[in-house]
Order: structure tokens, then sequence, then C-alpha cells
């Protein structure tokens, strides 16, 4: 944890919080777990618990909690009058910004005024990905905090976690190497089962000939709202064969666990249809940061895929 991300959640667990805050990471996702995290802390008394009622309602949906997404200019001004209103509940009122990175210029100027002195109260909590994002007006009016995975993130994970290197590795890689996040993924087997399924199915589109894209479209579909974290295990399968194919080297897998099927796909197919697929799953990955159909360009990935790998198999 940084020193910025500590002093963070210290401040929502002492309720000396400023009046605007900007967490950066390159995992958005990992970035809203902390400033739950700072929610729970500050909305409760529990020192966020996550299981208390107050925390439970943070998590859920909580009246003094406004969460926006790349808002535009109107649905500011709307937060702006949330933020002149008093709490509801309790003695803070919280604005979440998500994706603030992606906000109109004209979006990031209705928010300097009050950036600059929030009404007694309210936090304003911006999310981007990288600093650059954003106007230098609006990151010099906030407190930025670092979000960074933990260094050496297999050794931790495979320490804290109590699990082997193998299984490390997975979780480091699915966690992004953030510790908590790899606790939470670690417990969770509905998701274990379907990064299993989804290797499976990446291993059967190289193999079965004929295989309906459908079937794998409509996996993927099943778990449609955590489609990046679907694609993201595609991705880290096919560059294990890659890089399997450049090294020989099992300890560079990352699914030590499907070793055998790496291996094979490695001596089966030219390097570049294994770097031209995972060209495909990362062009598709950012077609979904904006509003796309999500079945029309779930079918166009996979039909990409097959033909390189009709066009490049070894016979
Ligand atoms: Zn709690």
């Amino acid at each position: 944890m940084t020193d910025s991300l500590r002093r963070f959640l210290e401040a929502a667990e002492n309720k000396q919080v400023l009046g605007a805050y900007m967490t950066v990471c390159s995992r958005p996702d990992a970035a809203v777990r902390y400033i739950n995290m700072f929610l729970m802390r500050l909305f409760g008394r529990c020192g966020g618990c996550g299981t208390c009622v107050s925390c439970k309602k943070v998590a859920e949906g909580h009246v003094d909690i406004l969460r926006l997404h790349a808002p535009k200019a109107a649905e500011l001004r709307d937060a702006l009058a949330f933020a002149a209103e008093k709490p509801y509940e309790g003695a803070y009122k919280a604005i979440v910004i998500t994706d603030a990175d992606g906000m109109t210029p004209a979006a990031s100027n209705s928010l300097l005024k009050t950036l600059e002195e929030p009404p007694a109260g309210v936090v304003f909590i911006l999310s981007v990905r990288s600093i650059s994002g954003v106007p230098p007006t609006v990151a010099s009016r906030c407190a930025i905090v670092a979000v960074a995975p933990e260094p050496d993130a297999r050794t931790a994970i495979a320490r804290t976690l109590n699990v082997d290197g193998t299984q490390a590795a997975i979780l480091a890689d699915l966690s992004g190497g953030f510790i908590e996040e790899a606790a939470r993924i670690n417990a969770d087997a509905a998701l274990l089962n379907r990064r299993d399924d989804i290797l499976s199915l990446s291993h059967k589109m190289l193999y079965i000939k004929g295989m309906a894209v459908s079937t794998f479209a409509d996996y993927l579909e099943s778990g449609k709202e955590i489609i990046t974290a679907q694609l993201g295990m595609m991705q880290t399968y096919f560059r294990d064969i890659l890089v399997y194919q450049k090294t020989r080297n099992d300890t560079l897998v990352i699914n030590r666990d499907r070793l055998e099927d790496i291996r094979r796909a490695a001596d089966d197919f030219t390097s570049g249809a294994i770097s031209n697929m995972i060209k495909v799953i990362l062009d598709t990955e950012r077609r979904f940061f904006v509003a796309v159909n999500f079945r029309l360009t779930i079918e166009k990935m996979l039909f990409c895929m097959l033909e390189e790998r009709n066009k490049w198999k070894k016979s």
C-alpha cells in the first residue's frame, strides 16, 4: 500500500478528511474498492468492517453518496445541488466520480469552483487512470492518492494468503497485484470456475474444428458485467503461449495449471497467429470502454481469432 493510500484511509477512519481526493490507478476497479473502504470508514463507526448495516449501505446505495461515471456538465450541476444540501443521515456527503479522465473540458470546468471550496462535510473523490487525463487545474485541487499494486505481488500473495506458487501467480494476474483483491478472488469460487471455463474454451477454440462461436459468445455473455476481467483471462492465456514459444521456460508461464495445453499450442501455432489473437482481444477490450453492442463485438472478436487460427496453424 502506498503512503498516500494509507493516509487516505486513515483520514476517513479519523474523520479528518479533505474536501477533494483523486485516486490514480491503472485498474479503475481496484481504485473503486479502496474508495469504498474509505467511505465505509467515513460513514460508519466500525472502522470499515464491510459487513455491518452502515457498510452495506455504502456498498449497495447510500442516500448521502452520489456516484457518477464520467459525468456530463448537466449531471455535474445536479451533483453540485446534491452537495449543497445537508446530509440526510450522518455528518458527511460524498460524490464519487469514476472515469473522471473521461469528462469533457466543460464538465471539468464546472467542477473547479466547488473543488476549491467544497461545502463543509462534503468529500469529492475523483478516480482516474492517469493524472494526465484531467486538466491540471482540477488535479491541483485534489489530494492525489496513488493506488498501486504490491511490488512483488506473487510472493506477497503466497505469503499472505498461504497459497502455493501456481495459485499465487494466477491470483496475482487476476488481481492486478492487489493483495485485498487477490484475497477476495481466492474466496470467490464462481470467479475461479469461470476462469477455468474460459481457459478451456480458449483452448478448444484453437483445436476443435467447427467450434461454434456462439457457444463461447454465450458463455462470455453470461458474465457480461465482468467482461473486462474475462478478456483479461483470455489475454493472459494467449500471452502464456507466446511467452512459452519464445522462452520454453515453465516458470514464466502464469497459468501454470494449464502448462500442458500451453506447451502444445506453442508448438502448433506460429507466434504471428498468437500475437494477432492477443491484439484482437486487446482491441475488443478497448471497444468496451464505449457503449457497443455486446454480442456483435464479442462475436466479431471470436471470428477474427478463428480466422487467425485457420490462417496460421502449422500443419
Ligand atoms: Zn461496518
